[in-house]
């Protein structure tokens, strides 16, 4: 099978023992055979081009459940036009290669057509904790993230779906859906798959030429610093803004001295809604930050205590 009908809904594909569907109809064929022998069904909602965090989350989701489906679909709803898209990296077959070894039962891989069929004219519209943060730079992607996982949520059908903490917001948001939306399924999480030096894995990594990648782990060395500034502050006082101002601002200088170009947010929120803390507030909290290393654009996440 060559790799461009792999692609493009190409139909039932045995690949090893792991189908590769890229219609509905089979797809629905398969699900409803793991139903009514009793089998749970997790998912893993993918863009593709898969590193290890995919897998431990792949293995996470097999854990849970009977049977895992595997949707490996690059979404043109959640690029803005000058994004990404067209060079998104697609390695498809590799992917199939490595989900065979952690236990996959299906590849989920259609193409946009069958997607977005012509007349397609339906988005979900996440506010709440998709506001701010990400959407200040990227406004158009959560609802194209929510409309996507909406739709394969109902493809699909899964008792629970995995998401990984690398993006910590999409997660959020897609909790927030599912709950807002009352979409039968668990959200799990996984937390983030990082290299020895602390850079999170990321399908857009391969972008980053050898000095960008020498570079990057300051992002996390930055964040997992400020963590603890926050933890001590909270410790011997309340945490004001100013004082969560003056301690993002230490970061940020911090991650342009690295040699990052430039920094989107470095941010300190409640670690469930997302919001601004309280200067009171007790809760977990979550730092959250983007930033650009020339053309690549990485974001990164760390709990705080
Ligand atoms: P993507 O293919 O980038 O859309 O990611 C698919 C899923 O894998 C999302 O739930 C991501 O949060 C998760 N993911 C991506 N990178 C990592 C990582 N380094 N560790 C854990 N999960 C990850």
């Amino acid at each position: 099978m060559a790799k461009e009908e792999r692609k493009g809904g190409a139909g039932s594909v045995e690949n090893g023992s792991i189908p590769v569907l890229g219609t509905l109809v089979e797809l629905r064929q398969i699900v409803r055979g793991w139903r009514s022998a009793r089998e749970t069904v997790a998912l893993l909602p993918t863009m593709g081009a898969l590193h290890e965090g995919h897998l431990a989350l792949a293995r996470l989701g097999k854990s849970r459940a009977h049977r895992l489906v595997t949707s490996i679909f690059v979404n043109p709803a959640q690029f803005a036009p000058h994004e990404d898209f067209d060079r998104y990296p697609r390695t498809i077959e590799a992917d199939i290669e490595k989900l065979s070894k952690v236990g996959c039962d299906v590849v989920w891989a259609p193409d946009v057509a069958e997607m977005y069929p012509e007349g397609f004219a339906t988005r979900v519209l996440p506010a709440g904790a998709a506001e701010g943060l990400e959407s200040d730079f990227r406004p158009h992607f959560f609802g194209g993230v929510a409309t996507v996982c909406c739709k394969l949520f109902s493809q699909v059908q899964p008792d629970l779906a995995v998401f990984g903490e690398k993006d910590y917001q999409q997660l959020c948001v897609i909790r927030q859906m599912v709950r807002d939306l009352n979409l039968p399924l668990e959200i799990v999480a996984g937390p983030t798959v990082r290299e020895g030096d602390g850079l999170a894995l990321s399908s857009r990594n391969r972008y980053l030429s050898p000095t960008e990648r020498s570079i990057a782990p300051a992002l996390n060395r930055a964040i997992s610093k400020l963590a603890e500034r926050v933890a001590d502050a909270r410790r011997t006082g309340p945490l004001t803004s100013r004082k969560l101002t003056d301690l993002c601002d230490t970061a940020k200088r911090e991650v342009l001295g690295a040699g990052f170009a430039k920094i989107d947010y470095i941010a300190v929120r409640d670690a469930a809604t997302l919001r601004e803390p309280a200067p009171d507030s007790t809760g977990p909290l979550r730092i959250l930050a983007a930033a650009w290393l020339g053309k690549t654009r990485l974001i990164d996440n760390v709990a705080v205590g």
